[in-house]
């Protein structure tokens, strides 16, 4: 391997791994046990592998499993290495989660028939995808090309546009330097709000709204959805919306995230027959750790991969993604890129 490579081909493993391990890192700051959530229905009986949530969610052995695969060479990745997630799986966690095989589905059924109008294959996926040099867009999953338009999603737009999106699922920390940054820099912002962060701190919802920021599902209590029924699913849907309504008075727009980017091909199709849009994202980092280098970290993580239509995840919990953020706003702006609200984009199809 070139050194080029080499790097390459690092790089892609971290972003992989931040792909699946991100969502919402509530947990790494809390004292709490990762997902006590995560002790879901499902799963109980057999193996407790709920253990750690991120970790878990990187079930997604997916190499094999999934069908539609051959396309996959769809997209000319020189510089990426040729195979991100298979290896990436950390395979503790492999090991611990019942992976490879098609289980979700049985272990579904196991606790409940699960009648629904979605039908789908439950294997389980984590968003991730292959940075690419700074200007390019990235790689995704090869899953990403048997979905279809009843289950919408998007992950990357065109042009020179940057969506950010500020996933507040874990603690909410430098609310007003957040704030500041963004009304600064005239940025709006697309925020994918926990429900009970709001339930916590309703007036973060309200400052947001005040400010024009855009508010998005984010469920109500941030849960693996691969380890859901159902009708969980459905609950923690709409327990946002009414939660939302309640609060501001509108009715929340379609859009929405799943927790730790952990989604199935079925729980794809119901958010979408919910009326959801998926938002999954081209840029994300390892921000539920603290940075070795402060700000800089989140700067450099951000700006070396820049690209049209970028849709930036960044967590509020990371006090040094607060602390970059008005650099950020500043230097994406004088690149010549314009922020833009997700509800723009159109779902792949
Ligand atoms: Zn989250």
């Amino acid at each position: 391997m070139t050194p080029f490579a080499k790097k390459a081909a690092l790089t892609a493993l971290f972003v992989v791994l931040s792909g699946s391990l991100l969502g919402c890192t509530d947990i790494k700051f809390s004292a709490i046990p990762p997902e006590q959530g995560l002790s879901a229905p499902a799963e109980t009986a057999s193996a407790n592998t709920n253990s750690s949530p991120h970790t878990g969610v990187a079930a997604t052995p997916k190499p094999a499993a999934t069908p539609a695969t051959h396309a996959s060479t769809a997209t000319p990745a020189p510089s990426v290495s040729p195979t991100p997630p298979p290896q990436e799986k950390p395979d503790p966690k492999a090991t611990a989660t019942p992976a490879g095989t098609p289980k979700p589905a049985a272990s579904a059924s196991a606790s409940k028939p699960a009648a629904t109008p979605a039908t789908g294959d439950r294997t389980p996926f984590s968003w991730y995808y292959m940075k690419k040099k700074t200007g390019q867009v990235p790689d995704f999953p090869k899953e990403t090309k048997s979905f279809t338009a009843d289950q919408k999603a998007v992950w990357v737009g065109t042009g020179k546009k940057v969506y950010l999106t500020i996933d507040a699922g874990g603690p909410l920390i430098e609310v007003d330097l957040m704030l500041k940054s963004l009304k600064d820099n005239g940025v709006k912002a697309n925020f994918f709000i926990s429900g009970n962060n709001i339930l916590k701190n309703p007036d973060y919802l309200k400052r947001l709204v005040a400010d024009g920021h855009f508010i998005a599902n984010h469920t109500m209590t941030h849960k693996d959805f691969n380890t859901l029924s159902d009708e969980q699913i459905k609950k923690e849907i709409t327990d946002f919306e009414a939660m939302y309504k309640k609060i501001t008075g509108k009715e929340v727009e379609k859009y929405f995230r799943f927790p730790y980017g952990s989604y199935n091909m079925h729980n794809l199709s119901l958010v979408s027959e919910m009326g959801y849009t998926s938002v999954f994202w081209s840029t994300a980092m390892r921000d539920w750790e603290p940075r070795k280098n402060g700000a800089e970290d989140p700067y450099n993580d951000i700006m070396n991969n820049l690209h049209d239509g970028n849709i930036i995840l960044m967590h509020q919990g990371s006090k040094e993604n607060m602390e970059a953020l008005d650099r950020i706003c500043k230097e994406i702006k004088k690149k010549g890129y314009e922020f833009a609200l997700v509800n723009e984009l159109q779902p792949h199809k």
